[in-house]
């Protein structure tokens, strides 16, 4: 066989495990920093609460202003709280758009960022940043945005709701996928994508299923650290290029258009990657599960999950296709399938219909 790759992954100090969140100050000391910058919102708030009283005078400012895809007005209130706090640690708790607020100051001001996820959205893994201007979200990766330290603690994700947990796994088996894919892979890539496919697909129907279940709720943590860590080390693809567009240009919500859109991006990429397509389906049986291809795999787990398949349930426009297509196009994504107005339009439509691909 012959083998050929490059495999060069800075990395993150990850800390898992229940009650991981205890770990905080330690983790603070570590990096020497003694006044953090809470950034956290939204129904994560209650955690927030906890985790600052537990930081003490450690904690010097809190910034909850939260939104989705960063809006460039929010990034610059959120450097201007770590600046007049004079913060010299950002510590990001919630969902991916906690930790994408807080990567905005870092990548303006170089403060490290101390992430403690509690979705499975994987930004915490990555060097990738995301700012929405307008109706455009613009992404890019700089190394200054990268958490130095992640704390996993699947006991602050027994609150996630069975909806958003379902969607949000969606969303980190998008990032397995187009890993799987992606020209960047390399042996450990496929190794740990496959080990993400499994552990999601094996770990979200528990969770689904009972929300409260501590061991469902770590292995699909579990999954979701290895997809970010998958999406930190290779590049997107159609898949991931269509979904930013759909939520900075129509505002529709992330995880839930990867949950319609992975299917069948997967099926667009089934036939110029074949050796992705097997390794999703010997992942999924790994966990127990036997679909007729990669694409309908992933769907039938969506179903199964109660997560999102179509485009339409969600408010995406039909009439907004041709122009979706233009600006994906436009975007020029790495993708195993050449991507044409045409091939996206397609895609889109099915996305819309919510069939099993
Ligand atoms: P989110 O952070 O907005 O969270 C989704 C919802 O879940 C919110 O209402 C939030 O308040 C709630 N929530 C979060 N944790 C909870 C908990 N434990 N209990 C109850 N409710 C909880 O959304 P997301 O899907 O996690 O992240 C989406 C954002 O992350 C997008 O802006 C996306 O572009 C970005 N992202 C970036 C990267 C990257 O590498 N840069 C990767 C993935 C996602």
């Amino acid at each position: 066989m012959s083998l050929h790759f490059v495999h060069d992954v800075p990395g993150s100090r990850v800390v898992f495990g229940a009650g991981a969140r205890s770990r905080a100050a330690a983790e603070l000391d570590r990096l020497g920093a003694r006044r953090a910058l809470l950034v956290s919102g939204g129904h994560e708030a209650g955690f927030a609460d906890e985790l600052a009283g537990a930081l003490g005078e450690r904690v010097v400012g809190r910034f909850g202003e939260v939104v989705m895809h960063v809006p460039t007005d929010v990034a610059v209130r959120a450097v201007a709280a770590a600046t007049e706090r004079a913060a010299d640690v950002l510590l990001a708790l919630g969902g991916g758009s906690s930790t994408g607020v807080a990567k905005a100051v870092a990548r303006q001001t170089g403060l490290p960022i101390v992430a403690v996820p509690t979705t499975y959205a994987g930004s915490e893994m990555t060097s990738i940043w995301g700012l929405t201007e307008g109706t455009r979200k613009l992404t890019g990766r700089d190394e200054r945005v990268r958490p130095r330290v992640v704390i996993y603690d699947p006991e602050l994700t027994l609150s996630l709701p069975p909806r958003v947990s379902a969607a949000s796994g969606m969303n980190a088996l998008a990032h397995l996928v187009e890993g799987l894919y992606s020209p960047e892979v390399s042996p450990i890539t496929v190794l740990t994508a496959q080990e993400g496919v499994r552990a999601l697909a094996a770990g979200l129907p528990r969770v689904v299923e009972r929300p409260v279940d501590l061991d469902a709720r770590a292995d699909a943590l579990y999954g979701a650290w290895l997809a970010g860590w998958v999406l930190g080390t290779t590049a997107m693809g159609v898949h991931h290029k269509i979904c930013h567009t759909l939520g900075g240009t129509y505002d529709l919500p992330h995880a839930e258009t990867h949950s319609a859109v992975l299917p069948h991006a997967t099926a667009f990429n089934e036939a110029a990657a074949p050796g992705a397509m097997a390794a999703i389906l010997r992942a999924l049986a790994a966990a127990g599960r036997v679909a007729p291809s990669a694409a309908a795999g992933l769907w039938d787990l969506a179903v199964e999950i109660g997560a999102p398949t179509s485009l339409a349930d969600i408010g995406y426009d039909p009439a907004a296709v041709d122009e979706t297509a233009e600006i994906v196009v436009a975007g020029a994504p790495t993708n195993p399938r050449p991507v044409t107005a045409e091939g996206i339009r397609e895609l889109l439509r099915e996305a819309l219909s919510g069939k099993r691909p």
